[in-house]
């Protein structure tokens, strides 16, 4: 055992004994997409039980809401999500689920994204449908940076603290531990993609700006021309143009993307496409919040080594 999981063990007998966990004291967390999820896990331990509405590899901007999805909010102590517009299904489910606490600004409602540093915010001449419907807040893929999931791990033990208050310091402790790790797990990814520091690439959705930028990679451009729309034939040949000038041959895309057009454009421009995982539990594989990004890491230096890169 590490010690941290030792200190954790022993604080949690210290918990016990002084307060003995009354029967339903367990949380009724459901989040929106299975990365909250697992933050949700590792922050709450077995005093919360999680449940996603998403299962991982579906794009998160268009979910159409299921029947059970209202049951589950129905049962929920706290229903998290991303806020801005990232899950632009949720007002009219929340309004299904006629549950006071989980409308905006009730107790059961928690949005993580207060305190992320934003990127991509349109200026205000920008805001039009011209931008395409989507990220009109700034960018909503936040979660793909692993620092900003310390962020949703404190939203989520402050959230977790004030239903119960009575395992505030486990929820504490839990979002340190996370925290830790995370910071941890970065550094040693950062030194992997240290041979691809700089690096071009394109993206099919704006999905990676975070992520891009946490491990020093650059974005040539985007196979959507705008967020949520496909590319027509022209696009994509202008596309694989400049990918061979300037020598770009990765191609990532989101495990719900259109993998046909990925391939046709790598191809053209002799590169490869990569695909990643924009939410845990989008590939096999990848359960934890960690292993999204190990993955990731090992997705990129594969396909880089395959294009005859240097490992
Ligand atoms: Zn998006």
């Amino acid at each position: 055992m590490s010690g941290a999981v030792v200190r954790r063990a022993i604080l949690l007998a210290a918990l016990l004994t002084l307060v003995p966990v009354a029967a339903g004291a367990e949380i009724r967390v459901v989040t929106t997409n299975p990365t909250l999820a697992d933050l949700a896990h590792q922050v709450g331990g077995d005093r919360v039980r999680v449940e996603s509405l998403m299962r991982g590899p579906e794009n998160a901007h268009n979910v159409i809401p299921k029947p059970s999805f209202v049951v589950k909010l129905r049962k929920a102590d706290l229903f998290v999500h991303l806020g801005l517009d990232a899950e632009p299904w949720l007002p009219s489910l929340v309004r299904s689920a006629r549950r006071e606490r989980l409308l905006p600004g009730g107790e059961g409602i928690v949005d993580v994204s207060s305190g992320v540093a934003l990127l991509e915010v349109p200026s205000q001449n920008q805001l039009s449908r011209a931008m395409g419907d989507i990220h009109v807040y700034g960018n909503t893929h936040y979660a793909l940076d692993p620092l900003n999931g310390i962020v949703i791990g404190h939203h989520l033990a402050a959230a977790f603290s004030r239903v119960d208050p009575a395992g505030a310091a486990l929820y504490e402790e839990g979002a340190a531990e996370l925290e830790r790790g995370l910071r941890k797990l970065t550094e040693s990814l950062q030194e992997r993609m240290e041979p691809l520091r700089a690096s071009n690439v394109v993206v099919y959705h704006r999905t990676w700006p975070y992520f891009l930028k946490r491990f020093s990679l650059k974005k040539l451009a985007e196979v959507e021309p705008k967020p949520g729309i496909a590319p027509g034939p022209r696009h994509i040949a202008g596309l694989a143009e400049r990918m061979e000038s300037s020598g770009v041959g990765l191609v990532i895309v989101e495990t719900y993307s259109n993998r046909r057009i990925a391939e046709r454009l790598a191809e053209r421009a002799g590169g490869r496409v990569v695909v990643l995982a924009q939410e845990v539990k989008a590939l096999p594989g990848v359960e934890t919040y960690q292993s999204l990004f190990e993955h990731n890491v090992d997705a990129l230096l594969a396909a880089w080594r395959d294009l005859g890169g240097n490992p």
